[in-house]
């Protein structure tokens, strides 16, 4: 197995996940934790991440100190398994190595297996747009934007990671369901907790900065006006009488306390830096007040002192001055120089362009005083607000907690919201493995189109369907169609309702996704190799419960070629995997397995023709597709009439025989005859749209203008045929 250590120091969170030993795996985990720096042992082998890992930007670091220092033992005290603990010894002192100061904020170390979690591999992730868009990476578009409503930066974090690790425990699953019901029944208290986390700084940030002792006194304030919210957070909460809501709530500590001392030191918009002063609040400390109430009288004897200065000599534009390098000043403009007489005892210190400064004995002897207050303000300052800092951190580990379940409300409050205005129902889950939805749709997709257009679709695979057979013709929606299952299998497993009318599912463990190679062509990086290693992971791995998508497998290569396989890849999954698959493909010739295996069944995506164009219904009904749409799309680009015409022949041929017999190829003469057979008809078809224009005009809506273009346009069209 691999052992992942895991710690995100800006939250304090961390985990231990045991992988198999799977190069693959572990970089999907890696990916999914964004991990930034990979710290191995010097026997690791380098060289199996890099296949995996090349375009990500993380740096790898080597260190074997792995002997726990005994302050952090308590972060694994219920932990017994030796490789686990090494790794997470090696990670910890690699950090104290760097970090070089404790780490209070870190969490205790949760333990994740892989199998707690619907596991869903790197490619599906990218493929089914959870994060960011396929193409330009962008979060809008994607499902984490379109559900991401939360009112706190946790909650968004916390959505995330759900996404990408949806659960698999059906009663956990169903504990969010209920609470998110409750909240779209009672949207008052929905509005006021949205109302109330949008008060809600960032707590983990600020924990983290608390911890390394970097949190400055907004910071603070902002701690302080996030938890004053909570016991309301809680009064609402509870009055929804929800189970799970009232047991998130119970994990709550009061910690009115340190708001209070928060409150009562710190002034509401105190400046970024905690070492030039004006932190602290009048009345918090009698020590700091004396300095302060000194500090004011000198400012008051500067002002005095410049007056008095003015009338003793007679400068009327003399003024008091003070910079960081010379202290106080007297400054006298150029055009007033002569004024200054020596009898005043002026001192010249510098020579503007302007100005001369000055200094005497008075001012010089006042400054020390006033400066001398001034540097023990600030470092008063500073050492009471480190005081308060630290009471702080003391309750760092219940600062956690809260932040934890805020997290989770905002984000089950989020699920509510986006339910209730996309019409999302709660999804039952079932013990068996059947899949029946009705009236489902692709959530982002929809939430894309204009409201009402996106077709609604039904799926259903009974306990003995595995295999749901998709053809239709390009762009009618087989891969929309697939995907729309699995972003609903995912928001149910993460307790969200979902864009259905109904929906039946069980609980699937992973979700496989393969996209065909002609799909993927924009990124240049997939090949039909990398296709078919792809479909093997999920051969390979896939269990009976879980999810695959094989769409337009076998498009990469020739026909028969990717005919063969995409056949013999339906029947193996059928007869060895047993797991629900759906299967798109364009080769509509597939769809006579049916007859045979019995648990495939055929779907199609219904297109008509009209007006000698294809209409894209959306609409997935039952049974094969009746026919191949190519000729008909090759005939829309208008390629030469004759040429359609014969690959309507060859395609008759072919159906005829089952198979290609290799078609003897036509002669010239052949298309020549045809080419005037064609021209025929391509006349024959101008002179009819002629008749279909005239046949359209209505004659009540004319004014002679338009009556004199529409003959001039006709008799200039009736000159041109032959
Ligand atoms: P295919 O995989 O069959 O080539 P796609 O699934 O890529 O087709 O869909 C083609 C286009 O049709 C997409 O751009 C999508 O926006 C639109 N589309 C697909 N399904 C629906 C639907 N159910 N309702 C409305 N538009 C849809
Ligand atoms: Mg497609």
């Amino acid at each position: 197995t691999y052992v992942l250590a895991y710690s995100d120091l800006t939250t304090g969170e961390n985990l231990l996940v045991t992988l198999p030993k799977d190069a693959e795996l572990l970089a999907n985990e890696l990916m999914n934790l964004n991990v930034r720096e990979l710290i191995v042992s010097t026997q690791f082998h380098q060289r199996v991440l890099r296949n995996h890992l090349e375009s990500r930007p993380m740096t790898l670091s080597v260190a074997d100190d792995i002997n726990i220092p005994q302050f952090y033992r308590n972060l694994v005290a219920e932990i017994y398994e030796k490789s686990l603990l090494e790794a997470f010894g090696r990670l910890i002192n690699y950090l104290l190595k760097t970090k070089k100061r404790e780490l209070m904020h870190l969490q205790k170390v949760q333990v994740f297996e892989s199998s707690q979690y619907l596991r869903i591999d790197n490619n599906s992730k990218r493929n089914l747009e959870l994060t960011e868009t396929y193409r330009s990476q962008n979060k809008k578009g994607s499902l984490f934007g379109l559900l991401d409503v939360c009112g706190t930066a946790m909650g968004s974090r916390y959505l995330k990671q759900t996404i990408l690790r949806p659960l698999i425990d059906k009663n956990r699953i169903e504990s969010r369901y209920s609470l998110v019901e409750d909240l779209n029944d009672d949207f008052i208290a929905r509005e006021e907790i949205e109302s109330l986390l949008k008060q809600v700084y960032d707590l983990e940030r600020i924990i983290g900065r608390i911890s390394f002792g970097n949190a400055n006194a907004k910071d603070l304030i902002n701690l302080s006006r996030s938890l004053k919210v909570m016991p309301q957070v809680r009064e609402i909460v509870e009055s929804i009488h929800n189970d799970y809501g009232c047991e998130l709530v119970s994990k709550f500590s009061d910690l009115g306390d340190l708001c209070q001392l928060i409150d009562s030191a710190i002034i509401e918009n105190p400046p970024l830096s905690i070492k030039e002063g004006g932190i602290i609040k009048p009345g918090y400390s009698t020590e700091l007040d004396e300095i302060k109430s000194n500090h004011f009288d000198a400012k008051q004897w500067i002002e005095k002192f410049e007056s008095d200065e003015r009338e003793r000599t007679g400068i009327k534009k003399l003024r008091i001055g003070y910079n960081r390098v010379f202290g106080y000043y007297i400054e006298v403009t150029k055009s007033q120089i002569e004024l200054v007489k020596p009898e005043f005892g002026y001192e010249r210190k510098q020579t503007l362009s302007n100005s001369e400064r000055y200094i005497t004995e008075e001012l010089k002897a006042k400054e020390m005083l006033i400066l001398g207050s001034e540097e023990s303000q600030i470092q008063l300052e500073y050492e009471l607000f480190v005081v308060i800092r630290d009471r702080c951190r003391e309750q760092i580990e219940a600062m956690q907690t809260l932040a934890r379940v805020i997290a989770e409300i905002d984000m089950l409050t989020a699920f509510s919201s986006v339910s209730i205005q996309n019409r999302y129902v709660r999804p039952e889950l079932n013990q068996f493995r059947s899949v029946d939805v009705i009236g489902g749709r692709h959530a982002v997709v929809e939430s894309l189109l204009e409201k009402g257009t996106f077709v609604e679709n039904d799926l259903h695979m009974g306990d003995n369907t595995s295999i749901l057979l998709i053809t239709g013709p390009n762009m009618s929606g087989k891969s929309t169609y697939m995907r729309q299952l699995a972003l609903i299998v995912i928001m149910a497993q993460m307790g969200c309702f979902v864009p259905a009318t109904s929906v039946n599912l069980p609980v699937f463990d992973q979700i496989f996704t393969r996209i065909g190679a002609s799909d993927d062509l924009s990124t240049g990086k997939s090949t039909f190799m990398i296709e078919m290693l792809e479909v093997n992971y999920a051969l390979q791995n896939a269990t009976s419960n879980s999810l695959i998508l094989f769409d337009e497998i076998g498009r990469g290569t020739a026909t028969y070629d990717g005919m063969a396989l995409a056949q013999a890849i339906i029947e193996y999954t059928h007869h060895k995997l047993t797991c629900k698959t759906l299967f798109s493909t364009h080769y509509h010739e597939l769809t006579f397995l049916e007859d045979d295996l019995k648990s495939l069944h055929n779907v199609h995506v219904r297109a008509k023709e009209e007006k000698g164009s294809i209409v894209f219904l959306h609409k997935v009904a039952d049974g094969p597709t009746d026919r191949s749409y190519g000729i008909h799309v090759a005939k829309l680009a208008k390629l030469p009439l004759s040429l359609i015409r014969r690959s309507q022949a060859i395609l008759e041929t072919l159906e005829k025989n089952h198979g290609y017999n290799v078609i003897k190829p036509q002669t010239i003469d052949l298309f020549n005859y045809e080419i005037a057979e064609v021209e025929d008809e391509i006349e024959n078809e101008k002179y009819e749209s002629i008749l279909e224009q005239l046949k359209e005009i209505d004659i009540n809506d004319l004014t002679p203008l338009k009556a004199m273009n529409i003959l001039a346009e006709t008799v200039e069209a009736i000159k041109k045929l032959k």
